[in-house]
């Protein structure tokens, strides 16, 4: 059988012959160091470098602005009544203040990852050097975010300096966009926002490979390790440190000193957000599996507080709640800050005996201390640990309510609904109460997963109800049995791995990359995320998770007690489910989309944005998912994700970020491309309908899910096995056939094969399409055809005939 190994062909006149492109690595095999001689045009773009590109993107996605006031109060010449598009006193218009609004939240992200990023490689580079080698594992493209940005490609500590200058260059001109009299037009303040979160990228991917590189952390691993998770597989009856927060730069020193010490079987320690992701990857790269355990999101953080379990609690950044300090003391807990970014006020002790930090604090003389020498928190925080536990006990600290003090409390509600006013979620609070007093929990156990204890309803409580205390009390039977397992984040996506499935992603074989995101602020409890992971799975998408939602996945098992990270594989490919790591890990994803077509497409990513951003809006299918989205931080991400062509989908409370990219499938004119062959116009499906969206409910989600990934470039197989998957989805979760799936349909092969005749009689009912029934074909009605070789562009500029 003679080779291809370069060149086209079409395979038009073939029907129902099924095409297996095992491999045609032989033909693009070029390493990327030989392909990256070349420089794209965008090296280290400024404000304004890809604004065409950005008002290419939103002029078919267009902003949809859902203001969460019509005021602005950004200086004092405001108040200023927005209402009705009016225009404040410095002639900004309702819409130009909410792109604003938008953009500083996205700005806030991006500064917070590489904040973050800043402070890592600051202490990286003091422990172990500016020469230190990254080492992100089997890839040649150690940085796809950095080099596609700034056509840098770094090899050493050092190397990540002078990107982060250059983030960090951009970030203080977009803040100071903000600044009052500045931007005017609502276009230029998206294209602003779209710039802080193609950034963000490059400072999560900054901080993930500085600390993947020097804190062993696995290094694109198929097979990491599996972390407990849950509230209930910390063991109570030990003394525990929890520590909260995104940093783990400190707590590697905590973790050293239990292993030289033998704590670990003495103390438990547990983490609350990415620095316990984080936490659990640290010293895993040989596939040792952690002893710290990871207890969960920022939704559990009030809860385990308010439990009385931790001993002792160390913060460093983001996500943190602010009233900590606060709550912990209430129940004798020193809390240890160790960033500048949360300090509550504490005393610096950095320079101080640990002696004397450790009597201050053992006899509550000091609620809490401030410490930035990190070898000295290694042994202070265990050693306080030890000590505060049996202190504690001595002292009778009583955390939640007795049992039999419940039914009283329970009867001194006088169900005014004030406390389901003030829940985001309005959960049924008042009947929780009710059953409580006839001694019926479920209702309240019921109550415990969906929320997210933000506290409010404590506020609104005229009878001065604890009720998140009463929630936990209520639900300790389930929370005992609150214990998962989460495959340890294993980093990037090798090269190897993107060799062999990039081309069934470009061709739609597989039908895509589900991304599932972001934190806890779920409408309805955690459940939702494991019934998206585990349906897409089964319809072999591949599933790649980060942060709160990679720890929330975990928490669910099958009827034999594995979670879905035991039941599929951890790997880049059709039916895997990955675990990236924490937030800043979220780098990956869009790494792997840009060595996509760095590896497949022999594309050359450095400093080359536009050019890969329309290669993955054309050609990559790919969703991403944050559905309990609520930070600054998720906003930047998706951002980022909406400049490189990714659209994104967030739980109800995104729209709380005041801005939807939502395109309009019935504008005709906006669904055309060039074709870059030849330069001319060809039509394209109208997939994804839009760069970042909310959905209401997981239902309402899941066919969304299966048409954002449908791309132009699909050939007639993939297009089928994505039409499956949209219309059975659709049947599935919401009853009904999608109203718009014959747009997609081009050729008779693009129709699933169990459905084919089905669907062809509705296409000659209903659309008026003519078909030849003796051999089973349409012979007219799509929009358009299939050309497996055309060549769908956004950018005139890589036309052969421009
Ligand atoms: S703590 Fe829970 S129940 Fe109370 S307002 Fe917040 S989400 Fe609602
Ligand atoms: S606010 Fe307090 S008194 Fe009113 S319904 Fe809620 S728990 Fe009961
Ligand atoms: S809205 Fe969000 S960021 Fe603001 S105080 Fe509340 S939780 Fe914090």
């Amino acid at each position: 059988m003679s080779e291809l190994t370069t060149g086209s062909f079409s395979i038009d006149d073939l029907e129902n012959v099924q095409i297996t492109i095992n491999n045609i690595v032989g033909a693009i095999e070029k390493e990327a160091e030989s392909i990256d001689a070349e420089m794209g045009p965008t090296v280290k773009p400024g404000v304004s470098s890809l604004r065409d590109w950005d008002h290419n993107i939103l002029d078919r996605y267009n902003a949809v602005y859902t203001p969460m006031c019509d005021q602005c109060c950004y200086c004092t010449f405001g108040p200023c009544d927005l209402s009705g598009n009016k225009e404040g006193a410095c002639g900004i218009d309702l819409a130009g203040h909410n792109a604003r609004e938008f953009m500083l939240r996205v700005i806030t992200g991006a500064a917070a990852h590489s904040g973050h990023g800043r402070h890592l490689l600051h202490h990286l580079i003091d422990l172990h050097g500016k020469d230190f080698p990254l080492d992100v594992g089997a890839t040649n493209i150690i940085a796809p975010n950095v080099q596609l940005v700034t056509g840098v490609q770094p090899k050493t500590l050092g190397d990540l300096d002078s990107v982060l200058s250059y983030v960090e260059e951009q970030l203080t001109q977009l803040l100071a966009a903000v600044h009052m009299g500045q931007e005017g037009a609502a276009i230029d303040f998206e294209s602003k926002a779209l710039h802080g979160g193609m950034l963000d990228h490059v400072g999560m991917e900054i901080s993930d490979i500085a600390q993947i590189s020097c804190l062993d952390f696995p290094k694109a691993d198929e097979e990491p390790p599996l972390s407990d998770i849950g509230m209930g597989c910390l063991d109570s009856s030990k003394p525990t440190l929890i520590v909260i927060g995104h940093n783990v730069a400190a707590i590697t020193d905590i973790i050293d000193y239990m292993d030289e010490k033998d704590l670990n079987d003495k103390m438990e320690i547990g983490g609350l957000c990415c620095t316990a992701l984080d936490m659990t990857r640290y010293k895993a790269g040989d596939g040792t599996p952690p002893t710290a355990k990871i207890v969960g999101t920022l939704a559990k953080e009030l809860k385990t507080i308010r439990s009385g379990i931790p001993d002792v609690i160390v913060v460093d950044e983001q996500c943190i709640r602010a009233d900590v300090l606060e709550e912990a003391s209430k129940l004798m807990i020193p809390v240890i800050t160790t960033n500048d970014k949360v300090m509550y006020g504490l005393k610096d002790r950095s320079d101080d005996d640990i002696e004397d930090i450790l009597e201050d604090l053992t006899t509550g003389k000091e609620k809490g201390a401030l410490m930035f020498d990190y070898e000295k928190l290694g042994e202070l925080a265990p050693r306080l640990t030890m000590m505060m536990s049996e202190i504690r006990e001595q002292k009778g600290i009583k955390a939640l309510p007795a049992e039999e003090d419940l039914k009283t409390i329970a009867d001194s509600c006088v169900h005014c609904g004030a406390c389901e006013i003030a829940c985001p979620d309005s959960l049924p609070i008042s009947e929780a109460f009710t059953r409580l007093s006839e001694g019926d929990l479920t209702k309240f156990e019921w109550l415990h997963d969906k929320c997210i204890a933000c506290g409010r309803c404590e506020y609104a409580c005229p009878k001065d109800i604890d009720i998140v205390d009463v929630i936990e009390k209520s639900s300790q039977r389930v929370i005992s049995e609150e214990v998962g397992k989460v495959r340890v984040g294993r980093g990037p996506i090798s090269d190897p791995e993107i060799r062999e499935e990039g081309v069934n992603l470009v061709l739609g074989t597989t039908p895509g990359i589900v991304a599932l995101v972001g934190c806890s602020n779920y409408p309805d409890g955690t459940k939702d995320l494991y019934t998206v992971a585990e349906e897409m799975l089964r319809r072999n998408y591949i599933v790649v998770v980060s942060g709160c939602s990679a720890m929330d996945l975990g928490m669910y098992k099958n009827e034999d007690g594995l979670t879905l990270y035991e039941q599929y594989p951890s790997r880049f490919r059709s039916g895997g489910l990955m675990n990236t790591g924490s937030c800043v890990s979220n780098s990956h994803i869009s790494g792997a989309v840009i060595k996509v077509a760095a590896i497949f497409a022999q594309k050359n990513i450095s400093g080359n944005f536009e050019e890969i951003a329309d290669y993955t809006l054309n050609r990559v299918g790919a969703v991403g998912v944050a559905w309990g989205a609520y930070s600054q931080k998720a906003a930047s991400i998706g951002t980022g994700c909406s400049r490189l062509g990714i659209p994104v989908i967030l739980g109800p409370h995104g729209s709380k970020y005041r801005r939807a990219l939502i395109a309009k499938p019935y504008e005709e004119e906006k669904w055309t491309v060039y074709d870059a062959r030849n330069g001319s116009e060809m039509k394209i499906p109208a997939a994804p309908d839009y760069l970042l969206t909310t959905a209401e409910t997981v239902e309402e989600m899941m066919p969304m899910l299966a048409k954002s990934c449908i791309r132009p470039s699909d050939n007639n197989m993939g297009r089928m096995i994505k039409l499956t998957h949209y219309i059975e989805l659709s049947q599935k979760y919401l009853g009904v056939m999608p109203n718009d799936w014959h747009k997609f349909v081009r050729t008779e092969t693009d129709l699933p094969l169990a459905k084919r005749e089905e669907l062809l009689k509705i296409l000659e009912a209903e659309h008026g399409w003519e078909i030849d029934w003796k051999r089973k074909k349409i012979l007219s009605g799509p929009a358009m055809k299939s050309d497996v070789s055309a060549q769908p562009t956004n950018l005139k500029r890589l036309c052969k005939e421009a």
